[in-house]
């Protein structure tokens, strides 16, 4: 399989789009000679020998470059980075959502569409899944987040007015699910789930089963820097991914993946900019032809743990395999950069907290080794709310923290 998603042919007339990148990075005086001796490229394989660009790069280079839209407002979101203050991406009204409508389309006029991303605080996918309803043309309902004791109140609202539709990050919409089924709620006219942000979690299939059983996925990927870089279909598995034509996804060293925009509409320098995230180009089991990309997930999901690497996604699926769990996060509390303390949080039930942290404990080698002198410092606690994050609206699978 290719390492591109795009064939030679295919790119060829979007490479003057990374040409013109090229030129902008250049005129960055923080990069100093990076981009020197770097060709222009005309070929992919040209492209594949330009430095790629990481979260901090591209984020020093909107400062330089303070991008405007041709046409219309120019947007200021949240983008990623590390923590600390707000780090931009820029966006113009209409998010690049009409070259995404012309290859996917999972809302249509028939459909009552929840926007259930979160509005305001420079978040982007509220406003971007607006763009989309707009050219699908559909009934909105736009909500975005609800506290704790508001979701048996809106989901009885959103049952009367027959919602076809849901969007939201997989976090917020367990959330939405989880609320319904215990509050005995159902959602018989729910067909369609939009999600984007985080990757699907699996439980959710259980609460739909129960909530909204005609209840389908519909997924896309993307970030702020690169906007939606693809979409998938219930036929597709929920890791995988059609990349758009105008979206050039590349695999580079060490399976990580680098997105290219060849799209002369785009105010965010992307050029062989990496997420983070590794993946693979493979054959959709959907039958779609063309090269698919499987999000194989991030490479910083290995957080190191007094010297030794603890896989947060496994213990995380362990714990998340347990009956009544809804949700679980992994927190480090460190001191002196030292971890002094790792809690398992636990939404949901558990009868015996006990039984499962004795059980991880002596199932993941990385805890049993790391604590073999203080292994009370492991510690499994059922809660309200997990941590989220303020700044990005997510609510990630662990979390550092330094004692206080
Ligand atoms: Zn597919």
């Amino acid at each position: 399989m290719t390492s591109f998603s795009l064939t030679e042919a295919q790119a060829a007339g979007g490479l003057a789009v990374a040409r013109r990148t090229l030129q902008l990075l250049r005129s960055v005086p923080e990069f100093g000679d990076r981009y020197a001796q770097a060709r222009p490229p005309g070929s992919l394989a040209e492209l594949a020998e330009l430095p790629p660009l990481a979260k901090d790069d591209l984020n020093t280079a909107l400062a330089r470059l303070d991008p405007a839209a041709a046409h219309g407002a120019t947007w200021l979101f949240q983008s990623g980075g590390s923590t600390g203050a707000p780090k931009l991406g820029y966006a113009p009204t209409g998010f690049y959502m009409a070259k995404v409508f012309e290859h996917w389309r999972p809302l249509d006029r028939a459909d009552v569409f929840v926007n259930a991303w979160g509005a305001g605080r420079m978040w982007g996918a509220h406003f971007l899944a607006a763009g989309l309803a707009d050219l699908c043309g559909c009934r909105v309902i736009a909500l975005g987040s609800v506290t704790s004791a508001e979701y048996p109140q809106w989901l009885g609202f959103l049952a009367d007015r027959g919602v076809t539709a849901i969007g939201g990050t997989p976090s917020v919409l367990r959330l939405w699910f989880a609320h319904a089924r215990a509050a005995g709620i159902e959602l018989p006219s729910l067909r369609k789930v939009l999600w984007l942000g985080e990757a699907w979690q699996p439980q959710l299939e259980e609460d739909l089963a129960v909530v909204a059983p005609k209840a389908r996925r519909h997924g896309m990927f993307g970030s702020t820097e690169t906007w939606v870089v693809g979409a998938n279909s219930p036929e597709c598995p929920a890791d995988t991914f059609h990349p758009f034509p105008h979206q050039l996804v590349h695999v580079g060293d060490g399976g990580l993946l680098d997105f290219t925009s060849l799209d002369p509409a785009m105010l965010n320098p992307v050029l062989r900019y990496r997420t983070g995230d590794a993946g693979e180009l493979t054959v959709c089991g959907c039958g779609r032809p063309g090269p698919a990309m499987r999000v194989l997930g991030r490479r910083d999901n290995v957080v190191q743990v007094r010297g030794l690497g603890l896989h947060v996604d496994e213990l995380l699926a362990r714990v998340e395999r347990e009956p009544g769990v809804v949700r679980a996060q992994v927190v480090i509390t460190e001191q002196g950069g030292r971890a002094r303390q790792v809690d398992v949080l636990v939404l949901g039930e558990l009868p015996d907290p006990e039984a499962l942290r004795r059980e991880l404990l002596s199932a993941t080698v990385t805890l049993s080794t790391a604590f073999v002198h203080d292994p009370e410092q492991v510690r499994v606690r059922v809660v309200d709310a997990l941590l989220g994050n303020e700044r990005t609206g997510k609510t990630a699978g662990f979390v550092v923290r330094e004692a206080s």
